[in-house]
């Protein structure tokens, strides 16, 4: 079925992995700010769970079945929103993994099977969602793509002692969240003669599954704080492009 939607003014967002954590706060955030929020989940009855939510709360929100690591699913949620809504203003490439945190062992730094599965979705996964959604995004008058990275991507983060990043090591998200920002600056300059902007954004540490507990000692942030940050790059309908940005500003690469 086919939803019939006032097409004109209202700005349409597609946050990944909107289901939980930072991704639902985003979509939160976006909805609140009159957006059209489209949750994007791997999990059919996740997203329903998470747009009942967000309906509850008097935001505009659809689901979306999306499994960023499935060329057939990220074809049929681009084909679902172009048949709905004509266009995509905004994509937040939210979506994300840290197995490391879990599954790592210091012994064998260098885990193949835990590299690929992190890439498949930290690096993949954004740029089969981004190519599938880039004629969407070309279709409004100012698309957004937002990257939702890390400093934990900054080489000179890494690089630089002074840094409270430098010591942390994990060697398969670094590498990740590092090539989506190459992907943000090679993005950005292949649409550089478009109307579509591409961003890298760091959220900050963040309370959820992946940064951890509700603990401030530790991940500071709440999800709706980190948030802003997020959507404050996605809302403006003019802005920079290739840049990485975190809530203090610009981030080194
Ligand atoms: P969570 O673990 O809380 O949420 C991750 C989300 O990604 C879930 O909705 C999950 O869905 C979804 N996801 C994972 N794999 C796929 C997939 N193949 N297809 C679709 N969705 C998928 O993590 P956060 O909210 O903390 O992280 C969100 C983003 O923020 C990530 O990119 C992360 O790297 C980044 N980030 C987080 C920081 C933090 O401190 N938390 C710091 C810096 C960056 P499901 O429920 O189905 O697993």
């Amino acid at each position: 079925m086919t939803i019939t939607h006032d097409r004109s003014t209202k700005t349409i967002a597609l946050v990944t992995g909107a289901n939980r954590g930072l991704g639902l706060a985003t979509a939160q955030l976006l909805g609140e700010a009159g957006t059209t929020v489209l949750l994007g989940a791997r999990n059919a009855a996740k997203a329903e769970i998470a747009a009942a939510r967000l309906r509850d709360r008097g935001i505009d929100c659809w689901p979306l079945t999306l499994d960023v690591e499935s060329e057939l699913s990220i074809a049929a949620a681009a084909e679902r929103v172009r048949l709905d809504h004509g266009r995509l203003d905004i994509l937040i490439n939210n979506a994300g993994i840290l197995p490391e945190a879990t599954t790592a062992d210091a012994a064998q730094p260098l885990d193949l099977d835990l590299f690929r599965r992190t890439f498949d979705t930290n690096v993949f996964g954004v740029a089969a969602v981004s190519q599938a959604f880039l004629p969407l995004l070309t279709d409004s008058e100012a698309g957004r793509i937002v990257n939702v990275s890390s400093r934990m991507g900054s080489l000179a983060d890494q690089l630089d002692p002074s840094s409270p990043y430098a010591g942390m090591v994990v060697p398969a998200y670094q590498t990740s969240k590092a090539a989506l920002n190459g992907l943000t600056i090679a993005l950005s300059k292949s649409l550089s003669g478009t109307s579509v902007r591409v961003n890298s954004v760091c959220p900050g540490w963040v309370q959820t599954d992946l940064g951890g507990p509700d603990n401030r000692a530790a991940a500071p942030m709440k999800a709706d704080e980190a948030a802003r940050t997020v959507v404050d790059m996605a809302l403006p309908t003019e802005g920079p492009t290739g840049t990485f940005v975190d809530l203090d500003g610009v981030v080194p690469w």
